[in-house]
């Protein structure tokens, strides 16, 4: 129940209340009054009728009394007078008249006890004041009344009966407990009324109060409450209309910044409060995603890690990560569905060869498929019965777009999915620096481990490949062969044509010999023309079908240089690691031992190791 009703129904259950109380002692108190002014009347008609009787007696008309009675009766306020005559008087005079004799029980009982009897009964005209009085014999005064009767002091002579009307008195008292219960009444709907007036503002405020702070709940701060007063209940107001304000002008700038940081403004409909909470939320996740990708050993691990937040955060169990290469314009699928180094599958082939074809590479915007069908015509529906559609993001890295992540959404889902765009979006900012600094990283190692000149990886890379290549081959019990390369007369190149041409030649070669080679194999420019080949899980009798080809592929090589055209040859060094030594430097030196052989008996060959061999050139070497 309302409180204005509550306040109503209770002041009105007091007042109809004090209206009944007050309307009980009136009747209450108007029926002591009148019996108390009954008794006193019944008391001096009493008296009048002694003193009548007593003159009546000594003047002799006493035969009279009758008369004098109904005379008496007349009075108004009396109904009927009667005298009852005692025993001691009817002895001594006789019986009297007839309705002098006790009329009930009553009489007889005052008559006994000398004590008067008051009461009211009901006759049929209403209800009637009734008192017995008695009258007992003095010797007080004079005349008294033991000098006519023959009776002691004290005796009850008789009794006189006086009957008053109570109508019209109770008539009087009801009508004027009408008159006070209904004064009250009035009073008290007056009062109901102030109270009610009273009462309004109070309830209109809190009618607001509760209006404004429901629309706060929803995410709306724009409510405010009218002010009626400038009392407590208008305080209450003006107090409620600042905390909206405040709430208003702070939650809308958080979260005007959070939709800045978000890059998403949030729209009209929905609680802002709780889509500004969401968004806060999403910052600190990805907050943490950074953190965490921050402390990945390498790129793939955040690519990995990408994938997983797409796929298990966000419910995408089908996209692409793409990494743009930096250098050439070319496209890498990275991660697709969920799987490392997977081919790609949702777009055209030709993005992997010309990145500008991807629409997201070549923009640097997001590429929203869902609400402009066919925006790129790269994407393919690989799905096989579900119809899809797509979104791609790109990742910004120093100004240019570094990856690319496609989204791919059954048809059904399409809308759902974009509301979740601007969430992975947070998450691919954050991405962006760490992937770059990774990416970067990455690079920089790899370009110290690899020779500027040629492409091929360099000694140093060979050192730090030395270790996992010996505990894998150790681990899986195979053998692996080394090539050690040297061109023959190189020096007379640079002598005759200069250093360029030496340079030309020693590219040339590079190409020729990664030609020859597995990609699993290991090619390293090992010095200055030399160079080594790690032919894993190879036997050194493979190794040397390996090596004549090569020999044989550069004898025929034709390097054409300004003015000429030059073939050179080669010398091959061949050994087999474990079988040579158990050591991979050993192993090296061995296969150089084998070379220098070969440049021993007249270059353009190839020799396996042999242990005299080390016999032989071990001190020379
Ligand atoms: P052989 O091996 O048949 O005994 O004779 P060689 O003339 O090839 O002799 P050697 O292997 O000792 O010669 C190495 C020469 O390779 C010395 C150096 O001038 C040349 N050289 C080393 N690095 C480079 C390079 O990066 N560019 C060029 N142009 N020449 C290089
Ligand atoms: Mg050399
Ligand atoms: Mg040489």
């Amino acid at each position: 129940m309302r409180l204005h009703t509550k306040t109503l129904v209770f002041f009105s259950i007091l007042m109809g209340s004090l209206v009944l109380v007050l309307g009980a002692i009136s009747l209450y108190s108007f029926q002591r009054f009148s019996l108390y002014t009954a008794e006193r009347h019944a008391r001096s008609v009493a008296d009048s009728v002694k003193v009548g009787l007593t003159e009546s007696m000594v003047n002799g008309t006493i035969g009279k009394r009758p008369q004098f009675l109904d005379r008496l009766a007349t009075v108004p306020g009396v109904e009927s007078v009667r005298v009852v005559r005692g025993p001691a008087v009817t002895q001594q005079f006789g019986p009297g008249f007839a309705n002098e004799r006790p009329a009930d029980a009553s009489d007889i009982r005052v008559l006994t006890h000398g004590e008067a009897i008051f009461n009211v009964v009901e006759k049929k005209n209403g209800p009637v004041f009734r008192a017995i009085i008695p009258y007992t014999a003095t010797s007080q005064g004079l005349p008294h009344c033991l000098q006519c009767h023959a009776v002691n002091e004290g005796t009850v002579l008789g009794a006189i009966s006086i009957d008053i009307p109570q109508g019209e008195v109770k008539r009087q008292a009801i009508f004027a407990t009408a008159i006070i219960s209904l004064s009250v009444f009035l009073v008290a709907l007056l009062m109901l009324l102030a109270l009610g007036r009273l009462l309004r503002p109070l309830m209109d405020t809190a009618d607001a109060v509760s209006h404004v702070v429901n629309d706060a709940v929803r995410g709306s701060f724009s409510g405010r409450v009218k002010q009626h007063s400038s009392d407590e209940v208008g305080e209450i107001a003006g107090n409620v209309n600042r905390l909206m304000e405040f709430l208003d002008e702070h939650l809308t700038t958080i979260g005007r910044r959070v939709g800045d940081l978000m890059g998403q403004h949030q729209q009209s409909a929905g609680n802002q409060l709780v889509a500004t909470t969401e968004m806060v939320e999403s910052l600190v996740e990805a907050s943490q995603f950074k953190q965490a990708i921050e402390e990945d050993q390498n790129k793939h691990e955040v690519y990995m890690r990408l994938g997983n937040m797409l796929s298990e955060k966000y419910d995408f169990s089908l996209f692409s990560i793409y990494e743009v290469a930096s250098s050439k314009n070319r496209m890498l699928p990275i991660v697709v569905d969920g799987e490392m180094n997977a081919p790609c599958r949702w777009c055209d082939q030709q993005i992997l060869i010309d990145a500008g074809a991807c629409r997201a590479k070549r923009t640097g915007h997001e590429v929203n498929a869902v609400d402009f069908p066919g925006l790129c015509t790269m994407f393919r529906d690989d799905g096989k019965e579900e119809k899809h559609t797509h979104i791609c993001l790109p990742i910004i890295q120093s100004g240019t777009v570094g990856c690319v992540v496609q989204m791919v959404i059954p048809a059904d889902q399409a809308q759902l999915a974009r509301l979740l765009v601007p969430y992975i979006a947070v998450y691919l900012r954050e991405t962006a620096p760490v992937l770059e600094g990774k990416r970067l990283m990455e690079h920089l190692k790899e370009s110290s481990l690899r020779d500027a000149m040629t492409g091929l990886y360099n000694r140093r890379f060979l050192e730090e490949y030395v270790t996992p290549l010996v505990a894998t081959n150790q681990r899986r019990q195979s053998v692996f062969s080394i090539l050690m390369l040297d061109l023959d007369y190189f020096k007379q190149v640079n002598d005759t044509f200069g250093h360029e041409a030496g340079d030309k030649v020693l590219k040339a070669l590079a190409d020729i010999l990664q030609k020859s080679v597995r990609s699993s194999d290991m090619l390293v420019r090992y010095g200055g023309e030399e160079f080594v080949i790690v032919l894993v899980d190879t036997s050194a009798e493979m190794a040397l079908q390996v090596a004549e080809k090569i020999r044989a592929k550069v004898e025929e090589t034709k390097i054409p240089l300004p003015g000429t055209v030059l073939q050179k040859t080669i010398s091959i060094g061949v050994a087999e690691f474990p079988t040579d030594a158990d050591t991979f430097w050993q192993v090296i030196k061995y296969a150089d031992v084998a070379l220098y052989e070969a440049k021993s008996r007249g270059r353009n060959r190839v020799e396996r190791f042999t242990p005299d061999m080390w016999k032989e050139t071990g001190e020379s070497y």
